[in-house]
């Protein structure tokens, strides 16, 4: 660790998290001339391929947490569910970028909402549940339909149950009780369409925001991002506006993804937020003069942000697990990158389960139709079925 900034290529980075995030995050800083350690317990993981180093262990291993931060000029991560003592002890002997007061916030549902609300940003109706008496309390309340999250360690639709009367209730408590202790009852939120922001700051206090993407989920996992974002442009503006606002209120270095509902009634509530890169900025690798991940390691680094201006209309489609499964073993990627405008992004994971993250892919267009309906063509053909 050395001083406070700017931390100029050739200086190390770290990331906590061997997963694709920190992969791409790793592809970037090599590109831009920066040594990259990775902290993970697989030393084969997507990012483990990419870095410089490895420290193989897990997340949890507060020694080696602050091994890597005394090794590197700056340390990031990769995903939420790290230890945040470990980090906030780490923080003392160098620099851990958005700190673990973000990470604290991020991590538990409960703590993101009050927060939220606390700085008076919109979010649906909540109440915590911990008891059957609270949930009971809470459904009277909030009444249905709603949905009931565990507080932490959900991810991708993950730890969550929608209810729809009052007869689910006891089962929906007693299931996800088994998962966490504290759980959420969320009214449900009857939206028109979802829509991210990712907004980066840097420890100057500059934020910029990339355009938002409108998202598109299957079976709680993301399934196509489509930017612009077919939304009115006071929408837009909005939402920028609350994604910069939330960066500041919560004092995030790095970037932060701010997922938002848009309301039948045209009003924006804040579903959740991201203190990393994001699966629906994926679409800047292809189509922003900055990526997210570029932006990332320039907001940890002290340096000028880059330019989030949209080069062009893009569609990012997931390419999960089953893809392998319909083609009966490896895509076909010979099909799939026939089609005009594909860029493949390929995550280097060895097993491709079902459900399981395995790359993507951005098709910029002259309009954002055209994109859509390549960027579907190119997933199908990848599936074998174009
Ligand atoms: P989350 O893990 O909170 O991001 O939820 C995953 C997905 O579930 C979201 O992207 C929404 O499609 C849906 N969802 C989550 N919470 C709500 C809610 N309160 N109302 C309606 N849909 C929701």
């Amino acid at each position: 660790m050395t001083g406070a900034g700017p931390f100029l290529p050739g200086s190390t980075l770290g990331v906590v998290g061997g997963g694709q995030l920190g992969r791409m995050f790793a592809l970037d800083a090599r590109r831009m001339g920066y040594t990259v350690v990775v902290l993970d317990p697989d030393p084969k993981s997507p990012t483990g391929q990419i870095a410089d180093d490895r420290i193989v262990t897990s997340y949890t291993d507060a020694d080696a947490m602050r091994q890597l931060v005394e090794r590197c000029d700056v340390v990031t991560y990769e995903f939420e569910n790290v230890n945040a003592d470990a980090v906030a002890t780490a923080e003392g002997s160098g620099h851990v970028r958005p700190g673990s007061h973000v990470l604290r916030i991020a991590q538990h549902r409960l703590i993101e909402k009050g927060a939220l609300v606390e700085n008076g940003f919109p979010v649906a109706e909540f109440a915590a549940v911990d008891t059957m008496a609270d949930m009971v309390k809470a459904f009277e309340r909030i009444g249905t339909p709603a949905v009931l999250k565990t507080a932490t360690s959900g991810y991708d639709g993950k730890g969550q149950i929608v209810l729809r009367s009052a007869v689910d209730m006891r089962e929906a408590h007693t299931d996800l009780r088994r998962q966490s202790e504290a759980l959420i009852l969320e009214a449900f939120v009857p939206f028109d369409l979802e829509i991210s922001v990712i907004a980066a700051r840097g420890p100057d206090g500059e934020v910029v925001c990339f355009p938002p993407s409108e998202n598109q989920h299957v079976n709680g996992i993301l399934d196509v991002s489509i930017v612009p974002a077919r939304i009115p442009v006071e929408v837009r503006d909005a939402a920028v506006k609350l994604a910069s606002g939330i960066a500041e209120a919560l004092d995030v270095v790095g970037l932060v993804a701010v997922e938002m509902f848009v309301t039948t009634d045209g009003q924006l509530l804040v579903n959740e937020i991201a203190p990393r890169p994001h699966n629906s900025g994926h679409y800047t690798q292809d189509a922003c003069a900055t990526s997210q991940f570029e932006q990332l390691i320039r907001a940890i680094c002290s340096l000028p942000l880059g330019s989030t201006e949209l080069l062009s209309p893009v569609v990012m489609v997931n390419l999960l697990g089953d893809i392998w499964a319909d083609a009966g073993g490896t895509p076909d990627w010979d099909a799939a990158l026939g089609v005009h405008g594909a860029v493949l992004h390929l995550y280097g994971k060895s097993e491709a389960r079902i459900g399981r993250k395995m790359a993507h892919i951005n098709v910029t267009a002259p309009d954002v139709e055209t994109a859509l309906a390549r960027a579907l063509d190119a997933r199908e053909r990848a599936a074998g079925r174009g």
